[in-house]
């Protein structure tokens, strides 16, 4: 317990709030986006129909991306506020331009759908909050970016109505923007942030309403939830019998981790709110990893550098080393080797976290937390592993714990038997297509993953499917572990048999027990997919393109795609290529990146690294690199086309060109033709799109 924090003065903010300013309407139409800049306000009828005058077609699916492109976010202060919806796309425009917003006098922002999907940076609302919006209005808003939001003081609603209302210049009761809201959300808007209600609760000037589900038949998840829920956080309490979704309390976490996109704000709030000299609750269970700007310097465009952004970026890693030095906390840094002048040089990461995590730590029936949308991928061995933003990082390192509200569980179940050219992440684009997750019905919730064809892929591959329970929106995604996870531990961590499968006891979903949605698939229904650009959602069959689509580049790597059994597909492709007399086709530029140093040593042991070399493709040491915009196969102009291996698609992504997802297979068969192609694992050939 941090005892300067017990004295601290807190207090609620006022029950009425009033918005003094513009209302900022997100349209699709890029003229209506520029006639707002110019400072007209559009007439908004919430009950006219969509598309007319006075009901403008506001966008859908504003990702974080777009909110803060990833090379915003190597600015981790207030001057984030001169940024916001850069990456915005109108039309074919980014209408947005550096202070637009603040310029603007915006106080609200109002968008569409599935307001916020994508990387759970809490750049993203941080940028909106310094650029004077203290409320995100929109149809219907992620999970991580609407408690980022709240955790920061910005309010979130789906109420249309408040538009005019705050033109009008009304005031709004704060119980307005709480209705619906659990108990702890409630309390934390109405303390303007998690930290000053985390103090009031360390204070015991709130109450955790206390959970009182009676036992009953469980998922695997709200298992997990009852074994860490947190009873009396000062008497160390933890655990009740049973919970039920909706649910709300703080849960015990086991592992806690960030990267150097988010460890250095953290540590700031932690720096400037707690006291730079107090101590980090449990250091040993933290984790940071530099892992996504590791290779920035090779690829950032000189006008960038000229800007100053490396050199801002650079702080970023030195920021997370000095205080995980500060604070005795383990880090998964660069490594440095000699180049060829003799000079110690940055040679890629020790592991992309999400890779490390899974490969060294994670446990069944542990509860995880990291800075990162796709913190899921340790779901894989049936843990619950959940993203959250830089507030709920920053204050995990005081209390140990989060909020959570138990989400309702929906479950996947893909029977049968898949041909052997469709692999984990064609599973994942044929259920991100289906109406249930399109139409947005899974924010939030847990996607439990299940059936034979589950059964059947290797730990690394169901990490495909955890991981991108990200772009589903879910809250986290889960596999009960099995003997398959049993030797995943037994192998990886070098534990015995009985120690894994103590690990594993009692984690299964209940015979009886509720779920929202379920939905079967026969996986030997599913041929390889690919998703065109702009959403992981937009997946169709490679065999129903319209048209031939040459590729410029082939990017395998990320964490999604550089684990071993990943590495094992590239090296199949590419060596039944070589026995044909091909390599990779002339003009096509390939890249292969694992996700970690020990994935690179397994590359070296099968002599992966010679199959690349002679197919033409270049291995990269571990690092996020071109999935985060950020290293060699990123693309350069709007034309080029990008086959990628990696999980989300959305617009300037990895690049300004236009990508498309498939699986690791497709990727390096795509690489070999030099356009988009399946495959064929029957004819050992490459079959036609
Ligand atoms: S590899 Fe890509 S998706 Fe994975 S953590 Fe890095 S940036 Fe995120």
């Amino acid at each position: 317990m941090i005892q300067s924090l017990l004295t601290r003065d807190v207090r609620k903010v006022p029950d009425r709030v009033r918005f003094t300013g513009r209302v900022l309407l997100l349209t699709e139409d890029p003229a209506l986006l520029h006639r707002q800049l110019a400072g007209e306000d559009l007439p908004f009828d919430p009950s006219a129909p969509v598309g007319s005058p006075t009901h403008p077609k506001l966008r859908d699916n504003i990702s974080t991306d777009e909110i803060t492109p990833a090379y915003i976010c190597y600015y981790f202060d207030d001057t984030l506020g001169q940024f916001p919806y850069l990456g915005l796309k109108a039309g074919e425009e980014f209408p947005l331009v550096r202070g637009s917003v603040r310029a603007g006098g915006f106080v609200a922002s109002v968008a569409g759908t599935r307001r916020g999907k994508g990387s759970s940076r809490e750049a993203s609302p941080y940028a909106e909050m310094h650029a004077g919006i203290r409320i995100v209005i929109a149809e219907s808003i992620e999970r991580i970016y609407r408690e980022n939001c709240q955790n920061l003081g910005v309010f979130t609603s789906t109420d249309f109505s408040l538009i005019q209302r705050i033109r009008d210049g009304e005031e709004i009761a704060l119980e307005e923007l709480t209705r619906g809201e659990g108990g702890i959300s409630r309390g934390i808007v109405e303390y303007g942030g998690l930290f000053n209600y985390n103090v009031a609760r360390l204070q015991g000037k709130v109450e955790v309403p206390v959970v009182t589900t009676p036992e009953r038949p469980m998922t695997i998840a709200e298992k997990i939830f009852a074994r860490h829920w947190v009873l009396d956080a000062a008497k160390e309490k933890v655990g009740i019998p049973a919970v039920q979704p909706g649910d709300q309390g703080f849960v015990r976490t086991d592992i806690r981790f960030s990267h150097e996109y988010v460890t250095p704000m953290a540590a700031i709030f932690f720096e400037e709110l707690v006291g730079k000299n107090e101590p980090v609750n449990d250091p040993g269970s933290v984790f940071f990893f530099r892992d996504h700007l590791t290779f920035l310097s090779q690829v950032m465009r000189p006008e960038h550098v000229e800007m100053g952004l490396l050199d801002v970026a650079n702080q970023l890693e030195a920021k997370q080393r000095i205080f995980a030095g500060e604070k005795g906390i383990k880090l998964y840094g660069e490594l440095n080797r000699l180049n060829l002048h003799g000079a110690l040089s940055a040679q890629g990461s020790e592991a992309i976290c999400h890779s490390k995590i899974l490969e060294a730590h994670a446990e069944p029936g542990q509860i995880i937390i990291g800075s990162d949308s796709h913190t899921p991928h340790a779901g894989a061995v049936g843990c619950i592993a959940f993203g959250v933003g830089t507030t709920a990082i920053f204050n995990s390192w005081i209390t140990k714990d989060v909020r959570v509200e138990v989400p309702p569980t929906f479950r996947v179940t893909l029977r049968g038997e898949k041909p052997r050219n469709v692999t984990a992440k064609d599973f994942m684009l044929e259920i991100l297509r289906h109406p249930y997750i399109k139409g947005g019905s899974a924010i939030g919730q847990i996607i439990e993953y299940a059936g034979g064809a589950v059964a059947s892929l290797s730990v690394d591959e169901r990490a495909t499917m955890t991981n991108m329970a990200a772009e589903v929106g879910a809250f986290t995604g889960i596999i009960a572990p099995d003997e398959k996870t049993v030797e995943y531990l037994v192998g990886q961590r070098g534990i015995t048999p009985e120690a894994a499968r103590a690990l594993c006891k009692g984690l299964y979903s209940d015979d009886g027990a509720t779920y929202v949605e379920e939905i079967e698939i026969d996986a030997a229904s599913i041929r390889p997919m690919i998703a065109l650009p702009g959403d992981p959602g937009n997946g169709i069959y490679i065999d129903e393109m319209e048209r031939d689509v040459k590729i410029d580049i082939a990017y395998a790597g990320s964490c999604t795609a550089g684990k071993k059994d990943d590495m094992d597909m590239y090296a199949k492709v590419f060596s039944e290529a070589l026995d044909r007399g091909e390599k990779v086709a002339e003009g096509v530029r390939c890249f292969i990146q694992c996700g970690s140093q020990e994935v690179f040593a397994y590359c070296r042991a099968q002599g992966y690294d010679e199959v690349f070399a002679a197919v033409g493709a270049t291995l990269i040491e571990p690092s996020c690199g071109a999935c985060i915009n950020a290293g060699p196969g990123i693309s350069r102009t709007r034309e080029e086309v990008t086959i990628s291996a990696i999980n989300r698609n959305f617009p300037g992504r990895s690049g300004p060109g236009q990508l498309y997802l498939a699986s690791p297979y497709t990727v390096a068969a795509s690489a070999i033709a030099g356009r988009i192609v399946a495959w064929d694992a029957d004819a050992r050939q490459l079959a036609h799109a």
